[in-house]
Order: C-alpha cells, then sequence, then structure tokens
C-alpha cells in the first residue's frame, strides 16, 4: 500500500524530519510520497512554500520504490502559472492539487466565515475548487475534496453529498474525464459519519466514470502515517476503485 501524502519538515506546519517517516517504512510494508506544501500567495513571508532546489538537493538521496518525492500544490487562480512551472520543471514523482484557499481566505480561519451561513461557506469553497480544478491541468491528484469538514464553524460539519451535487458532481467529472485520480484522505475516516458521507461522494465518482484513487493521510508526525489507512482500503474495495501511487508523473496501480 502507497500512502501518497505525508509532510516533511519542508512544510512550514510540519516537524518531522524524513528520517521519521523512514523509520516507519522499515517497519511496516507501506510505500510513501512525500507532499510538502507549496501555497504561493498564502503567507507574504513566505510560510508554506518552499526552496525545491534545496528539497531536491536533500531528498534525492532518500528516493527509491518506497519512498518518492511529490509536492501539495494549493491551487489558486492568481499563482497558477507559477505552479505550472513549479510542478512542470522540477523531476516530481508527484503533483498533488489541493484547495487551501477560498477566495483570499483559508477554511481553517474565523475569517473565511464571517457572515456566511453553511450553505454560503461550503458552496462558495466547492465552486473555487471547480474553478480551479478546471484550469489546473497539469495536477495528478485532486486531494482532500473534504477539507472544510475538518474546519467549518458550525454544529454540524460535514458535507452531505445531496447538498452539493451540482458542484461536487461537476468537479468529480472532471477528474474522472482527464483521468486523474482523487484523494481519498484519512484524516477524518475514522468517524462514521464522514467515512459515510465520503463513501457517497466516492460511490458518484465512480458512478461518473472515475477508476482511480490515491490514499492519503495527510501526516504531520510520524505516529498519523498509517492513521485510518485500512478504512480508506475498505472503502476502495467496496467501491471497486483502483488504487494507484504516482512514480515518473505516471499512476502505477496496485492490488491490495
Ligand atoms: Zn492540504
Ligand atoms: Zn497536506
Amino acid at each position: 500500500m502507497f500512502n501518497c501524502h505525508v509532510h516533511t519538515s519542508f512544510s512550514s506546519d510540519c516537524n518531522m524530519g524524513i528520517n521519521e517517516a523512514i523509520e516507519v517504512l522499515n517497519e511496516k510494508k507501506l510505500g510513501v510520497i512525500i507532499t510538502d506544501h507549496m501555497d504561493l500567495g498564502l503567507c507574504e513571508d513566505g510560510r508554506f512554500t518552499f526552496d525545491v532546489k534545496e528539497y531536491f538537493n536533500e531528498y534525492e538521496k532518500y528516493r527509491n520504490d518506497r519512498l518518492l518525492l511529490g509536492i501539495e500544490i494549493g491551487m489558486t487562480k492568481d499563482y497558477k502559472n507559477e505552479n505550472k512551472k513549479i510542478a512542470l520543471n522540477s523531476p516530481f514523482d508527484y503533483v498533488l492539487g489541493s484547495l487551501h484557499v477560498v477566495n483570499g481566505f483559508d477554511p481553517f480561519y474565523d475569517e473565511y466565515y464571517v457572515g456566511k451561513n453553511k450553505k454560503e461557506a461550503y458552496e462558495e469553497y466547492f465552486l473555487c475548487m471547480l474553478e480551479n480544478i478546471k484550469i489546473y491541468d497539469f495536477i495528478d491528484c485532486l486531494g482532500h475534496i473534504d477539507y472544510i469538514a475538518r474546519y467549518g464553524r458550525f454544529e454540524d460539519k460535514e458535507i452531505y453529498y445531496d447538498d452539493y451535487k451540482d458542484f461536487i458532481d461537476e468537479i468529480l467529472k472532471i477528474v474522472a474525464q482527464r483521468d486523474i485520480s482523487i484523494e481519498i484522505n484519512t484524516r477524518r475516516l475514522e468517524d462514521k459519519v464522514a467515512y459515510e458521507n465520503l463513501y457517497n461522494i466516492y460511490k458518484r465518482f465512480k458512478e461518473l466514470g472515475g477508476k482511480i484513487v490515491t490514499i492519503g493521510s495527510d501526516s504531520h508526525k510520524a505516529i498519523d502515517i498509517e492513521k485510518n489507512l485500512n478504512e480508506a482500503l475498505k472503502m476502495i474495495k467496496d467501491l471497486k476503485l483502483t488504487p494507484v501511487y504516482y512514480k515518473n508523473r505516471k499512476a502505477v496501480e496496485y492490488s491490495i
């Protein structure tokens, strides 16, 4: 199995050294792709970006069949061209495209929710994801479709497919038609309600012609590298989706 979403100390919110990740790999039958944050424009001081040259200088020696080198790009319209250059001009194995900023605000923070009810906050989020996935035609995978459900400032943060199906369907169709993958982000999968609702979204992905998925724990600590991976496997088996990882920007299928 491959965990295709693991952060290390090149991410501003992560202190885990790559050696800690390697220790986990050596103990378990697991591969990982390192995906450090590249969120251009998020912070004026350059946090959540990293020096790509330095990343490869430091990590190339660790790259092997079970440890691959990727990047998590925060998709924004303003930085599309710069992100494209980064993605295409460096020898990444994998480019994960994620939405962290919605019209200038990260749903992680209170400011995003000011003056919005849940419907407004979530629709704006999905619309922005849709606009970005349309133009980010160089990514391998769409990351954590449920990012906002981690942080929403509402009693019930959950994403119910039926409530946002017009937006979600459009997003899933683009991913399916482009034959890229969607990530099963394991962060919330221990929660039964989250599992059920994400199951409905991935089921719809399959119905719309989607085939391939990556599994990603989005871990920032060694202890989380394996978090809920089995739940993702169960979902993949039940939905008869195909798990992949990426090497040299090519999807590699594997059996589970
Ligand atoms: Zn992310
Ligand atoms: Zn991440």
